[in-house]
C-alpha cells in the first residue's frame, strides 16, 4: 500500500498543535522535510522525551515523510541544551548523508513553523501560503513517531503528554486517547481541588483554562498543567475580553513594546498588536491597521506573557479580532515583499527569562517518562481531534471493539482523519460528537 494511504488509514494528524491531517500535508512535493523538535512551550517535555527515547522511530518517520514528498534533505530541529536527545539523535542519524541536525538556543517561540523555515531556508512563508510554497514541509517529531507506527499498520490510539505545573512530581506519560484528563493528575501526586486550582490544557503560553477536568485526552493535547487559581497566569487568563478592552482603555500607553517584541513582526509580517489594542480601547476598528498583519498573528502569547509591562493581554485581543475577521470572510493575502528585521536574532527571548517573568521558574522541572501506567476502564473519544470535518461514526452502541479498530471514518471528499478505538471494550454511548467505550 502507498505510504500516504497507510498514514491516512492510521489517522495520523499533527500532534503538536492544530491537528492538520498528515496524509494531506504529505500529498505534495518538497525539497526539505523539517522535523520540529523545538518544543517551545515552557514546562512541556514530550518532544524532548521522544527524541531521547525514540530517536530511531523519529528517523524512520522522517525518512518516510521525505520519501512521500520526494525530499532530498531532512533537518531535525531541536535545542542544543537537550543533551541526551541530541546524542540519541546523532546516534540514530549515524552516517546518513541526507539527514542533519539543526541545533538552536532556547528561546520562545523556537518551534513556530514560519520561524523554523526562515532559519533553515532563509525564506519567510507569506500569509495565505503554505510551507510547500517555499519547498518544504514541517512535521512535529511526535507526528513522525506516529508515521513510523503507521508504516506497521498501527493507528494513533495513544498520546504522549506532560502532566505538570504546581504538582509534586511532573511526569510525561503515554496514555490511551479519550482518557479523562483528571485521572492523570494523580500520577503526579497532585491532591488539590478544582475550587483551588485551574487546569490548563496545553502549555502555559498558548494553552487554555479548562473548567471540565474530565475533558478527554486528544491526539493534539501535549500537556495538562495545574496552577493555583491565585497564580498570576490564571488570574490574567480569567479576565473576560470585555474587561480586557476596558483595561486597555485605562492602561495601554501605546508604548508598542508588544509589537516590537512580536516574533511574527520580526519576520517582516507586519503584525502590530499595539494597534489592535488601540482599536479595542477606542472601539474603532479602523485603527487596527494592517488587517493582513493581524491575520498573521500566531497566537504565541509573547506580547502578553513577556512584552507588556502592564499585565494586558494583546494576544487575546489579537485572537478575538482575528476570529471575527475570518468569520466575516476576510482572508489573508500573500505579501508582495517581506523584509525580516535585521535585529531578529537579538529580539529572541530566552525561554528561562520568559519562564521567570511568568512566575513559572519553580515549576520548570524535569518530567520523566512513565510508560503504560494507566489502563482506563472507560474512554470518551471525540470524532473531531483534527482540522477539517469530524469523522463519521462507524460503530453503534452495543458493538464490541478491539483496541486499534476503526470507529470513525473520514467523510467522503472531505478533509479529516480516521479515528480508532484506544481500548478494547463495548461502545456504551455515542453523543456530543464522542464515542464512549467501556473496557
Ligand atoms: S498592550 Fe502593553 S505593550 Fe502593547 S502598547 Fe499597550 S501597554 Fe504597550
Ligand atoms: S501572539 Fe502577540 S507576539 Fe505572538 S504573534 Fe501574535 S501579536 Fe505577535
Amino acid at each position: 500500500m502507498d505510504i500516504v494511504e497507510k498514514i491516512k488509514n492510521a489517522g495520523v494528524v499533527g500532534a503538536g498543535g492544530a491537528g492538520f491531517p498528515t496524509h494531506i500535508k504529505l500529498s505534495c512535493k518538497a525539497a526539505v522535510v523539517i522535523a520540529n523538535g523545538a518544543e517551545c512551550e515552557p514546562l512541556l517535555r514530550v518532544d524532548q522525551t521522544l527524541m531521547q527515547m525514540q530517536a530511531e522511530r523519529i528517523i524512520v518517520g522522517l525518512e518516510t515523510a521525505m520519501a512521500a514528498v520526494s525530499a532530498k534533505l531532512g533537518v531535525i530541529t531541536t535545542k542544543s541544551h537537550y543533551h541526551e536527545a541530541v546524542e540519541a539523535l546523532k546516534r540514530a542519524i549515524g552516517a546518513k548523508k541526507n539527514i542533519r541536525l539543526h541545533l538552536m538556543k532556547s528561546y520562545y517561540p523556537a518551534g513556530d513553523e514560519k520561524s523554523l523555515i526562515y532559519d533553515i531556508t532563509g525564506h519567510v512563508v507569506p500569509s495565505a501560503k503554505l510551507p510547500q510554497d517555499v519547498n518544504c514541509v514541517v512535521v512535529n517529531v511526535a507526528t513522525l513517531v506516529n508515521i513510523a507506527d503507521a508504516l506497521e499498520d498501527q493507528p494513533v490510539v495513544d498520546k504522549y503528554l506532560t502532566i505538570g505545573g504546581d504538582v509534586e512530581k511532573p511526569v510525561t506519560v503515554r496514555v490511551p486517547i479519550g482518557i479523562p484528563a483528571k485521572q492523570l493528575l494523580k500520577l503526579t501526586g497532585f491532591k488539590g481541588s478544582e475550587q483551588d486550582y485551574a487546569m490548563i490544557i496545553g502549555g502555559p503560553c498558548m494553552g487554555r483554562i479548562e473548567e471540565n477536568w474530565n475533558v478527554p485526552v486528544t491526539k493534539t493535547m501535549s500537556g495538562i498543567l495545574v496552577f493555583k487559581r491565585s497564580h498570576p497566569l490564571v488570574v490574567q487568563q480569567s479576565i473576560p475580553l470585555s474587561k480586557q478592552a476596558k483595561l486597555a482603555q485605562a492602561v495601554c500607553c501605546q508604548c508598542s513594546q508588544c509589537t516590537q517584541m512580536c516574533p511574527r513582526n520580526a519576520l517582516g509580517l507586519n503584525v502590530q498588536p499595539h494597534k489592535v489594542m488601540r482599536a479595542a480601547s477606542t472601539g474603532d476598528a479602523r485603527l487596527i491597521g494592517d488587517v493582513n498583519g493581524l491575520l498573521a498573528c500566531s497566537g504565541c502569547g509573547l506580547c502578553t506573557n513577556y512584552a507588556c509591562n502592564f499585565g494586558l493581554r494583546p494576544s487575546a485581543m489579537m485572537t478575538a479580532f482575528k476570529t471575527k475577521m475570518l468569520k466575516a470572510g476576510v482572508r489573508p493575502q500573500a505579501e508582495k515583499r517581506i523584509i525580516p528585521d535585521s535585529a531578529l536574532a537579538l529580539k529572541r527571548v530566552p525561554t528561562a527569562r520568559l519562564v521567570a517573568r511568568m512566575g513559572l521558574s519553580d515549576y520548570d522541572l524535569p518530567a520523566p517518562l512513565i510508560d503504560n501506567v494507566v489502563s482506563p476502564k472507560s474512554v470518551t473519544i471525540p470524532m473531531q481531534m483534527h482540522a477539517g470535518k469530524p469523522a463519521e461514526t462507524t460503530v453503534a452502541v452495543g458493538d464490541t471493539v478491539a483496541r486499534g479498530s476503526l470507529i470513525g471514518r473520514i467523510p467522503e471528499n472531505a478533509i479529516g482523519a480516521a479515528v480508532h478505538a484506544s481500548i478494547s471494550g463495548t461502545v456504551t454511548k455515542i453523543a456530543n460528537g464522542c464515542i464512549e467505550i467501556k473496557a
